[in-house]
This record gives structure tokens, sequence and C-alpha cells, in this order.
């Protein structure tokens, strides 16, 4: 069916919060180099470890807002109602004249952006086994309050009634095979023997 094999295309991950989006996307980069991410501009500090340039640009909200009047972004979104995150038109446009194919992991707010924008991308989306895993998750992890949690709960409730929307569902129960399935949505080869 696809004999158009070739052209280098923008891969869309989004999923609810919690979902596990950014354990599968560290477990991709450092499985697979071959994926290309894009690196997304945020006002959000970064966390320890986190490196400027590789996980995020971090930048302030003045030169968000910079970027926003000079329509850098390709998407743009308030994550959790609190810091801005998006990514640059021009990084994605970049990868893809260097052949690359282009992996975006965002938020549903940012993945409907790109859907009215560029028709031609794939479309992921990053489903838990069962909502009562997501809320396992969610607990298990502690990093938020009892208050933030309740409010992503709401949050993933909404957002998991959005997979109709999307090309493609990978569920996150087994990350190896859930990279796997990702990466042969964006129409990598493995070239290793995993
Ligand atoms: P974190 O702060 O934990 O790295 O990311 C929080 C959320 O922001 C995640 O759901 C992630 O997918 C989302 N996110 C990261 N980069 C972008 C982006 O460029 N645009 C949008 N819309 N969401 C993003």
């Amino acid at each position: 069916m696809s004999s158009e094999a070739s052209a280098p295309q923008v891969t869309v991950l989004a999923g609810p919060t919690s979902v596990g989006k950014s354990t599968l996307s560290r477990y991709v980069r450092e499985t697979y180099p071959q994926v290309h991410f894009s690196v997304s501009a945020t006002t959000r500090p970064a966390r320890p470890g986190e490196v400027n340039g590789e996980d995020y640009l971090f930048i302030s909200d003045r030169r968000f807002d910079e970027l926003l009047a000079e329509d850098a972004f390709l998407e743009w979104a308030v994550v959790h109602q609190k810091y801005r995150y998006g990514t640059l038109t021009a990084t994605v446009e970049e990868a893809l004249s260097e052949g690359k194919n282009v992996l975006l992991e965002i938020d549903l707010q940012g993945a409907r952006q790109v859907r009215a924008k560029l028709r031609a991308a794939q479309f992921v989306f990053l489903a838990p086994p069962s909502f009562d895993d997501l809320v396992q998750r969610l607990i298990g992890r502690g990093t938020e309050s009892e208050e933030e949690q309740q409010r992503r709960l709401e949050t993933a409730r909404i957002e998991l009634a959005a997979e109709s929307e999307f090309d493609v569902t990978i569920i996150n129960d087994d990350i190896e095979r859930a990279a796997r399935e990702l990466i042969a949505c964006m129409g990598i080869e493995l070239t290793t023997n995993a």
C-alpha cells in the first residue's frame, strides 16, 4: 500500500497525562538513536539532569512571547495549567529537509493543532491498558501533590476519549513492544537486532 516510503514524515505521539509518554520517549532515545526527536521550547525550569537543547530549549516567558509574536510555533500549549510548551516550525522543517523522520512528543492540545496544519503527519495515541492502570501510575510516581493528582486524573479522563481522533493506538503495557510499534509507525527500519 505505502509505496511513497522514502519521504521523511512527522509522527506525533500524544496520550493522556501519566500514561508513560516520557518514559517511552526516554527508552526510544536510548535504544533507537536513529529516531530524531523534535526538541520543544518550554518555560518550565529544567529539572536536575536535564540538558538545555537536548531535553528542551528552556526559555523565559518573555522569549516565548517573542517567538509567539514571530509566529515561530507549529503548535504550542499551556500544559497542566502551568508552563508553556511549543514545537518550533523551524526545528521540524530542518529535520525534514535533512531527510529525517521526526517525532513530536507533545500533549493533546498540541496534537490537534498539528493535525490542522500537517495533514500528512502520523498521529499515534499512547493508551494505558486501563484507567486503573493510569491511576496507579500517577499515584505510584509520587511526584505530585494529592490535589495535583486529582487535577491530572480529571484531565486524563477527558484525554482518554480523544483516542478516536488518532490514526494508531499503542497500548503502553510493555515498553519494548510499544517502542517497536512506534518505530514501525514512523516507517523506520530497524537495523539493530532489538
Ligand atoms: P514535562 O514537563 O513532564 O517534560 O512535560 C509535560 C507535558 O508537556 C507532557 O505531556 C509533554 O508531552 C508535553 N509537551 C512537551 N513538549 C511539548 C510541546 O512542544 N508542545 C506541547 N503541546 N506539549 C508538549
